[in-house]
């Protein structure tokens, strides 16, 4: 049996307009998959990257990683999850900008009752980021209460979750965003410290909170335009963990820089290593649903847009007009 439902789509990679609403049908799950109904949907930079074309696609696809919804058929071999489940998840491949979808079983959990459809749909991708960067992305040694680090992007999805992840855990977050007020939402999110880097030389202030010495850690996702300085607030033996591309992908560089600055350590970080195993998402996604159950971290849901307005909602989030999550709605 076949079921409608409302997708969207690319034809070809380019900007918003290409985002498409098709009818598409959807049928039975197979070994290992589910059919779920959504009631919320999480935007996330990725997809700008796969719908620009940065990050290739097989095409026509439907695009959106993120979203949370009802249970509605298991397929053979599925144990954890059943029929009438709440449930959220992180996917790779993408396909959840849609009302339901057939899809891996792997990478979904089921949503504990205190927390929403639309906060789930908001946290998934992004909070598993935030878990695997603070907890399991470290320099040498570990991080310790009290540490410094430096997260780029501190009022958006990730950034927002993040900041108030690392409150929890202890650390110095000195979070960067792109204008006054956004430094002041990090603040209030958990940053201890925040630097508006449209307006201020990051290297700098950074050196000045450290008293000279550079954080631990410095979180990248904003790619070309800070990568080379965000290696310049390390402090010896420090990480750069670089894990996106929001300015656009890091050019080509010489391992011996790192060398040159302090016998620096880069990892280049995606989620999809680390939600690889049933077992590895549950036990990141129990973590983060322990962190937001206790309310050290609250989803903070900025926009909300019908999945009609999705090219809207594309263009807003390219344009650094959005703070924290964005949702698409049905
Ligand atoms: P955000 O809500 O953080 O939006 C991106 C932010 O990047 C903007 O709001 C803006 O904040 C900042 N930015 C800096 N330069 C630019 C630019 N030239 N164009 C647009 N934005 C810019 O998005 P998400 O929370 O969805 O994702 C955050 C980042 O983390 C993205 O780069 C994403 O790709 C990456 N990511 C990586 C994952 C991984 O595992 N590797 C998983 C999840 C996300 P401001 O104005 O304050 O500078």
């Amino acid at each position: 049996m076949s079921h409608s439902s409302q997708a969207v789509q690319i034809r070809q990679h380019g900007g918003p307009e290409e985002l498409q609403l098709v009818d598409v049908s959807v049928g039975e799950p197979g070994p290992g998959q589910i059919r779920i109904r959504h009631h919320a949907i999480g935007l996330n930079f990725i997809d700008v990257y796969q719908r620009s074309g940065l990050y290739p696609q097989n095409l026509p696809v439907q695009l959106g990683m993120e979203a949370a919804g009802v249970v509605e058929a298991v397929g053979e071999g599925v144990t954890h999850l059943q029929v009438g489940d709440r449930a959220a998840y992180a996917s790779n491949p993408p396909g959840s900008y849609c009302e339901r979808r057939v899809m891996p079983a792997m990478c979904v959990c089921k949503l504990p009752d205190a927390i929403s459809f639309e906060t789930g749909a908001a946290m998934m991708l992004k909070g598993l980021t935030a878990q695997y960067l603070l907890k399991k992305t470290l320099p040498q040694g570990g991080l310790q209460p009290d540490d410094f680090v430096l997260f780029h992007a501190a009022a958006g999805g990730v950034g927002l979750i993040a900041s108030q992840w690392a409150k929890a855990l202890g650390l110095q977050l000195i979070g960067t965003a792109g204008s006054a007020e956004k430094c002041a939402l990090a603040l209030a999110n958990g940053a201890t410290h925040a630097i508006n880097y449209a307006a201020e030389d990051f290297v700098a202030r950074v050196k000045q909170i450290t008293g000279g010495a550079g954080v631990k850690v410095v979180y990248d996702s904003v790619g070309k335009d800070t990568f080379e300085k965000s290696l310049d607030c390390l402090r010896p033996f420090g990480l750069l963990a670089s894990f996106g591309n929001a300015s656009g992908p890091v050019p080509p560089f010489a391992p011996g820089v790192l060398g040159a600055k302090g016998s620096l350590y880069l990892t280049r970080a995606t989620l999809f290593t680390h939600i690889a195993t049933r077992e590895s998402t549950q036990a990141m996604a129990d973590d983060l649903f322990a962190v937001v159950a206790s309310g050290q971290v609250k989803i903070h849901i900025g926009q909300r847009y019908p999945l009609a307005q999705v090219q809207q909602a594309h263009r807003d989030l390219e344009a650094r007009k959005t703070t924290g999550c964005t949702i698409l709605t049905l």
